[in-house]
């Protein structure tokens, strides 16, 4: 399944960037050919926003028979680790993409992005400054004022030359130099200010070591990377926009082999959900969750554990489709796209997650039948089951009521119900403890009411049960929403402040048929009326954990009807 092939097998909404593609293809722009790259910075977990660019990157690739490169920006020696090099490899996998033997790394270039600066230099395009950060800033200027030129800036080609060698050989400190494009200090645009090219940074980077002291900025490595590896179209999010000139400005005056051209989209906002890599870190190092790998978590190591299906984010990026203008998603969309695909994919189970013994006071003791139950109503291959049933049973405790509102189709004292694939029940009596909690109901059955002469009778209300003697333990991990405001850390306050205090509940003592006491970690179940539920890799042996992927209520189905997606 978690093939490429079927990953462009998605439909294929049309978007302005596949319209842009398909017509350089058409014009011969780039010689006919699409190559793309998704370019992760290894400083954190992917996340769900990534995923929107992943599909959009390897799917644009594969729509247009292209190719797409995995390439790491690892240009920052001090935030970058090797765990999150392994953790992207496996969420992109996991997502259904290959980048065949196309992993790259930016720091690959290094020694080729430092070439290409002592030409800028040589052509007068850069040039050495040493005021300090704080000084570099002041002369920034502002929106609305210009820049004023560094005292450095008119050094003579010689003297740039040699402080720029005597940085990469080590001789100065951090922060006492840097290189900068010599481009305009009057630029409306503040990133065509002379930007800042090279820092100086005595740090031991994952791959390179100590190699180097100086480390390239985004801005003047990413584009010589696209150049390098003949990428035709560098999707990036609609923050770059404005670097675009710059991008534009590095190719032109480095003169690599290749052109490639930038196009923005809006990155994915979710309601609900925090997506910055930094604030998610903070969310693991003061252990707020987890790990990264939380069922709670945005991440894609998250999600998995969760449940989420490769398959459904694919459907999910494909139904946000490639906006040029900001928005935010609805959670709720995620989430239905989650139901409607587990729906059609997993086996029925019954469960019960807060028991409640019911004893059926005229069945006969010690007889042990079973009962056929339908594994998937949306799919007639996955059959049948049989579940064993008997005199005692366990039932949920909220699907009982000793003084029922009107309208409540549950147990009560004198109900009847049904028992989902078995027989109607009703209660006769309620046995409490010394504290008045109720502990046990006495009920008797109907036994002609499942496949005898009442089997078509009628009750208003069924409900899922397990056999209390063939049940096993479970624990079951129930989550809700990360953050409880729809848009945490709104107005510069820390997102921690709206973390909802109630978004993890565990229960233990839950009560499973025993067809699920050996699932495997990552095995997706509905239990019916509760939800869709997957194995955690927690579980141990005789114990297993489950997590709540989603509830079966579909809050996106109301909704959607009233709203009109932009
Ligand atoms: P964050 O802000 O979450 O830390 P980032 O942009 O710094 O993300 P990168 O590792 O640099 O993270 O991102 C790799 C690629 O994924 C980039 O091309 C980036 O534009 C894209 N990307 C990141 N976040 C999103 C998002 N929310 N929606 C769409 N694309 C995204
Ligand atoms: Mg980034």
């Amino acid at each position: 399944m978690d093939h490429p092939a079927d990953a462009a097998a998605a439909p294929a909404a049309t978007d302005f960037i596949r319209e842009i593609i398909a017509e350089d293809l058409r014009t011969g722009k780039h010689g006919g050919r699409v190559h793309t790259r998704f370019p992760p910075e290894p400083n954190g977990y992917l996340h769900i926003g990534h995923a929107k660019s992943i599909c959009l990157n390897f799917g644009v690739a594969a729509e247009f028979g292209g190719l797409c490169n995995l390439r790491y920006d690892d240009t920052n020696p001090t935030k970058e680790d090797v765990e999150y090099v392994e953790s992207i490899e496996e969420d992109v996998r996991w997502l259904g993409f290959d980048w065949g033997d196309r992993k790259f790394y930016a720091s690959d270039y290094f020694e080729q992005l430092y070439q290409y600066a002592e030409q800028l230099v040589r052509d007068g395009k850069a040039y050495v400054d040493s005021l300090t950060a704080d000084e570099i800033r002041a002369h920034r200027g502002t929106l609305t004022e210009p820049g004023r030129n560094s005292p450095y800036r008119n050094r003579p080609g010689e003297d740039n030359l040699d402080l720029f060698r005597r940085m990469r050989a080590g001789e100065f400190p951090d922060g006492t130099h840097v290189l900068r494009a010599k481009i305009d200090m009057t630029s409306p645009n503040i990133n065509m200010r002379d930007p800042t090219l090279y820092r100086i940074r005595h740090a031991t980077h994952h791959r390179t070591g100590d190699a180097w002291c100086i480390y390239p900025t985004y801005d003047y490595a990413h584009p010589i990377s696209d150049a390098v590896e003949g990428i035709t179209h560098s999707l990036c999010t609609l923050e770059f926009e404005d670097h675009r000139p710059l991008y534009d400005w590095v190719i032109e005056h480095t003169r690599p082999p290749y052109r490639p051209q930038q196009i923005e989209f809006a990155r994915l906002n979710l309601n609900y959900t925090v997506m910055s890599k930094r604030k998610l870190l903070q969310l693991v190092e003061q252990r707020l969750v987890g790990g990264w790998d939380d069922p709670r978590m945005p991440t894609l190591a998250g999600i998995r554990r969760r449940g989420f299906t490769p398959e459904a984010i694919r459907d999910f990026c494909a139904r946000i489709g490639m906006a040029k203008k900001e928005n935010v998603v609805d959670v709720a969309l995620l989430e239905h796209t989650v139901r409607e695909d587990l729906n059609r994919r997993t086996r029925r189970a019954l469960a019960v997650l807060r028991p409640l013994k019911v004893v059926i006071e005229n069945y006969p003791e010690g007889r042990d039948e079973h009962v056929g139950a339908i594994n998937n109503p949306e799919d007639a291959a996955a059959g049948t089951r049989q579940l064993p049933f008997s005199r005692e049973l366990f039932i949920e405790r909220d699907d009982f009521m000793e003084q029922p509102p009107k309208k409540f189709f549950r147990l009560a004292p004198g109900a009847e119900v049904r028992l989902r694939y078995a027989y109607i029940i009703r209660c006769e009596r309620v046995v409490k403890d010394a504290f008045g909690a109720v502990t046990e109901l006495r009920c008797t059955y109907d036994p002609e009411s499942l496949s005898g002469a009442t089997a078509d009778r009628r009750v208003k209300g069924t409900i899922h049960w397990v056999s209390a003697p063939h049940a096993r333990d479970a624990e079951v991990r129930l989550y809700d929403r990360l953050f409880q405001s729809p848009d945490p850390g709104e107005g510069g306050r820390d997102p921690v402040t709206d973390l909802n205090p109630r978004s993890l509940e565990r229960l233990t003592g839950c009560k499973i048929e025993p067809g699920l006491a050996e699932a495997a970690a990552g095995a997706r179940f509905q239990f019916e009326r509760l939800g869709y539920f997957c194995v955690d890799p927690d579980s141990r042996p005789g114990a297993r954990v489950f997590n709540r992927t989603v509830t079966l209520k579909d809050t996106w189905a109301r909704i959607a009807s009233k709203q009109v997606q932009t």
